[in-house]
């Protein structure tokens, strides 16, 4: 039994869907499997859009209806017989119909609440599965159009809710095990014990497709996107970014935590304990071998498995005499922080103690600062804290990998490749599983600071590459 998980890079129009189906048609000569699928390339960010312009009033949220619109019926147009069009016209029709009603409920009471967000979002996984549960169909696939809220679910925390593991897995067990149909389940949503919609946060459905996995006792979980695996950098960023071939589950979640968006870091929880490969494929290229993330990897020279990156943060800097010896300060300042939804990515105090440096989202960064100047009043106004210090438009970067343990000379490699090149290092942290090291730099740097460690760290590599 074999879990596939397709993204929306995969769906994204009427060539994609008939290479997920090629690949498909081969896997159901071969076994049992379940299917996940994200919705089609872009529709989440139309459905957010719209639910946007729908709370400001603005109704040409019903032009990003209409795009989401054309492009499921674009699809259909391309995959479907005369006979069938009509039928999937019909379904599909039926969900616009719903996502408009309550568009309109939006635009009337000018609020969208989390909760109301998750709803709007869900529309994009349930279309794009209908789509493909009546496509597979047609291809002589015995398919069944599986809801994931019936099957998942959560707390209430919307937009990136917390799985309740136990009841997920035996509900995922009772609906799914036996069946004689290959489910086509959709990614990315579930539901409160309530029935509330919620989703497991963007790029979730690779989540799901773990989850699931966990649930059926899978043999593996096979990731198809659109590049040839985990790359050693962002393609986007770095091109000579060539494929890893296999990843600990360990390097794996660390590598995207900090940005490598091609997984999903939750991913990597259900299958871990239960031993499940996880095997990274490219739709587009299904004869590469592609990454495969498990327990036991081959041992390979390099000193790092990875680069990865996170935009958009800034560095918050508490300082003050105050501070110094002062135990319970920094759990103070976390415990604060917590209690604001703020999430801390990266912290660096020195041994000082005389302050305490914190990586974070942009667009948690005023947040942060209203929510400490307000539990830290008395400490401002007797100078024992000076004014918080907000450093802007800055990245995180991470190099990976289990053989950073116990190797001398890996940061002084790092850190002098980057100090030839020019480039300032803001604050720098590195755990103490010392699989990671990250480090702040400005953005104006990024392009040139990660082509320079690529090369620093993966030269062999590169010059290996066909
Ligand atoms: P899907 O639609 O299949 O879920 P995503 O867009 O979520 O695909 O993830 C695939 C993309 O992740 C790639 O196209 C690539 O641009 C990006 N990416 C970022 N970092 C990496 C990396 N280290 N390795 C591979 N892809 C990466
Ligand atoms: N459709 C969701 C998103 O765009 C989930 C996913 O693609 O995995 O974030
Ligand atoms: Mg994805």
């Amino acid at each position: 039994m074999k879990v596939l998980k397709f993204g929306g890079s995969s769906i994204a129009d009427t060539s994609g869907i008939q290479k997920v189906v090629e690949i498909i048609l081969r896997e159901l000569k071969r076994g049992p499997f379940a299917l996940v699928l994200s919705a089609m390339k872009g529709i989440t960010d139309l459905l957010i859009q719209a639910a946007h312009r729908a709370e400001q009033g603005n109704r040409d949220y019903h032009t990003l209806i209409s795009r989401i619109k054309q492009t499921h019926n674009a699809a259909v147009e391309g995959l479907f017989s005369e006979q069938k069009k009509g039928i999937v016209f019909n379904d599909l029709e039926q969900l616009y119909k719903e996502l408009r009603d309550f568009l309109h409920g939006v635009e009337l009471i000018r609020e969208c609440t989390p909760r109301i967000l998750d709803l709007v979002m869900s529309f994009g996984e349930r279309l794009s599965c209908i789509l493909m549960t009546h496509y597979l169909k047609q291809c002589g696939v015995k398919a069944l159009f599986v809801d994931a809220r019936d099957i998942i679910v959560t707390d209430d925390i919307y937009g990136k809710a917390a799985v309740n593991y136990d009841e997920t897995y035996a509900r995922i067990k009772k609906r799914l095990s036996g069946i004689k149909q290959a489910p086509v389940i959709t990614g990315f949503i579930a539901a409160t014990e309530n029935k509330v919609t919620t989703t497991l946060g963007r790029n979730g459905s690779d989540y799901t497709a773990s989850l699931i996995a966990a649930g059926l006792s899978a043999g593996s979980i096979e990731i198809w996107t659109d590049v040839d695996g985990v790359l050693s950098a962002d393609p986007r960023s770095v091109k000579d970014a060539f494929t890893i071939r296999e990843l600990s589950y360990e390097e794996a979640m660390e590598l995207s935590y900090f940005g490598a968006e091609v997984i999903h870091p939750n991913t990597m929880i259900p299958a871990v304990g239960r031993n499940i490969p996880i095997i990274i494929k490219n739709t587009f290229n299904p004869e590469e071998a592609g990454t495969t993330i498990k327990n036991e990897i081959k041992k390979h020279k390099a000193a790092i498995s990875g680069i990865a990156c996170i935009e958009n943060i800034v560095l918050l800097n508490i300082e003050g005499g105050g501070m110094v010896g002062i135990p319970g300060m920094a759990a103070r300042i976390f415990s604060i922080l917590a209690s604001a939804a703020v999430n801390i990515i990266m912290i660096s105090q020195g041994s000082s103690e005389h302050s305490i440096c914190l990586g974070l989202k942009q667009n948690e960064a005023l947040e942060a600062v209203r929510a400490l100047k307000k539990e830290l009043k008395k400490e401002l106004e007797s100078q024992a804290i000076n004014e918080f210090l907000l450093i802007k438009e800055l990245i995180i970067i991470a190099v990976i990998g289990d053989n950073m343990r116990g190797t001398p000379g890996i940061s002084g490699k790092l850190f002098s490749a980057l100090g030839k090149a020019l480039i300032n290092v803001l604050a720098i942290a590195q755990g103490s599983s010392e699989r990671n090291i990250s480090f702040v730099i400005q953005n104006k740097d990024k392009a040139e600071a990660l082509k320079t460690i690529h090369k620093a760290f993966f030269h062999t590599q590169i010059m290996r590459k066909p």
